[in-house]
């Protein structure tokens, strides 16, 4: 990979950046005390800084670039898109030729009866649509007081008033509060809150958790029941094999809508077009965006299961929702294309059948490092566990500080990781080869190697 030369006068753009830009999840103290890293290209795998160097996108962005960064020919699908019609919206009996041939052509890689889907400008929209569309549903059929909606601690589903309430993030909920009628149930996290029980037996708890809670609140003012195939945010918290089942059938016996949250795990992610897929869960609503259009622009949406759509199509008049840019011809056009790419390039299947293995087989490996309690992974999402003591499973007492360090080394290093608390993910672009996999494994290598010097030097690792 051939170097960029500094166009970008770096100093003056952080300086600028920190003197006017409010960033999202940023402590703005520490960011305007230490700069942001300038990102002025991406190819495939790879991101370049404003200074020239290269690094390597472990996290696909927000792991969204499912097909890697710089498709040409999903510019030029947008760019036709915008010379044609630019913009037009899909209120009043109105429509336009990409939003109808996306609407066709996601429900045809949906479930089985997934017919219907409504647009959003995100994941957050997404999730605010969710709410509203599942309480609607409920009073069409006069039962207007099933209305709470369940979700779980250590959730996300988004950074807007009903998704930041769906969520379990207590920082969040700390800053702003939570909508009422929407609680929240434990987490299935085994590392963590597991104990001495076996994974399947943990599992199988984590789930009697939602029938618990649906007695306490009486069965009749329950409307859904929403989370993530797999937790993304909250630290790619994988649930035992056990949870999924025990779920749909609570929710089945309960006459509970499940809302599987697919914005991380759709579109390839775990080995499958969705988590749904790969974790046998039967949801009646599923939340898209990230994947969607490999984030080359923003659009999310709901598809929506007959059992839900056939009532909001056939009775309780308008649905009082929708947004501006719901169904937004160009990023309509970026999606389809983005789409395309996938299922010409099989590489949904390439995940499940070849890349997927191959990094599982080699991130499992990094289990044999004295940091890492725990490397687990699905398709192409997984996480690493840093604790001081193995087998133990304790964790750090200064929880979040050995992640951070970790991460600062492994930018230095030329990856990207994220940190949840003391928990490394990783969430690389879908199209990573394996001479690419190859490098994040030893770059990952090297950053566990660097944080344990670090740990050790300062005193945080004793013996
Ligand atoms: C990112 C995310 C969202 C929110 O999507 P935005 O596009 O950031 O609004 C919702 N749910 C899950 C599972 C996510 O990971």
């Amino acid at each position: 990979m051939n170097q960029l030369s500094n166009h970008f006068p770096t100093a003056e753009l952080q300086n600028s950046d920190a003197a006017h830009h409010l960033h999202p999840f940023s402590d703005h103290e520490t960011l305007i005390r230490e700069k942001s890293r300038v990102i002025v290209r991406g190819e495939g795998v790879f991101l370049w800084d404003s200074d020239g160097n290269r690094i390597m996108d472990g996290m696909a962005g927000l792991w969204c670039v499912n097909v890697g960064h710089g498709r040409r020919e999903i510019a030029d699908a947008v760019h036709e898109q915008m010379l044609q019609l630019s913009y037009y919206n899909t209120f009043f009996k109105t429509t336009h030729p990409p939003v109808v041939a996306l609407s066709e052509k996601l429900t045809e890689l949906s479930p089985d009866g997934f017919n219907r889907v409504f647009f959003a400008g995100s994941g957050s929209e997404a999730n605010d649509t969710v709410l509203r569309m599942v309480r609607h549903h409920w009073a069409i059929l006069g039962r207007p007081e099933k209305s709470h909606i369940i979700g779980r601690k250590n959730g996300y589903h988004g950074s807007t008033v009903a998704g930041a309430s769906l969520g379990g993030m207590s920082g969040m909920h700390a800053q702003g509060g939570v909508l009422s009628g929407i609680s929240h149930i434990r987490q299935p996290y085994w590392f963590d809150e597991g104990g001495d029980l076996d994974p399947d037996a943990f599992g199988l708890l984590c789930a009697k958790a939602l029938e618990e809670e649906i007695d306490r609140l009486g069965e009749d003012k329950v409307a859904a029941f929403i989370a993530e195939p797999l937790q993304g945010a909250g630290g790619v918290i994988i649930p035992p094999p056990s949870y999924w089942p025990e779920i749909g059938r609570i929710c089945r016996e309960r006459d509970i809508l499940l809302v599987a949250d697919e914005v991380i795990c759709g579109f390839g992610r775990t080995g499958a077009w969705w988590g749904s897929e790969t974790f046998g869960i039967e949801p009646d609503l599923m939340p898209i965006a990230k994947g969607l259009s490999s984030g080359y622009l923003p659009i999310g949406g709901v598809l929506v299961k007959d059992t839900v759509g056939d009532v909001i199509t056939s009775g309780g008049g308008e649905f009082y929702h929708g947004f501006t840019y719901s169904g937004h011809p160009a990023a309509c056009a970026a999606a389809l294309k983005n789409i395309e790419i996938l299922q010409r390039e099989r590489i949904v299947e390439r995940v499940h059948d070849h890349i997927g293995p191959y990094l599982q087989a080699r991130w499992a490996s990094l289990g044999d490092h004295p940091l890492v309690g725990e490397a687990r992974m699905v398709g192409l999402v997984g996480a690493l566990e840093l604790v001081p003591d193995k087998p133990s499973r304790k964790r750090f007492a200064n929880e979040g500080l050995a992640g951070g360090i970790c991460r600062d080394h492994s930018f230095k290093n030329g990856l990207v990781m994220r940190a949840v608390r003391d928990s490394m993910i990783i969430s690389p672009p879908l199209t990573i080869t394996e001479e690419e996999v190859d490098l994040l494994v030893a770059l990952v290598e090297k950053t566990l190697d660097d944080t344990e010097h670090t740990l050790r030097s300062t005193g945080r690792l004793s013996a």
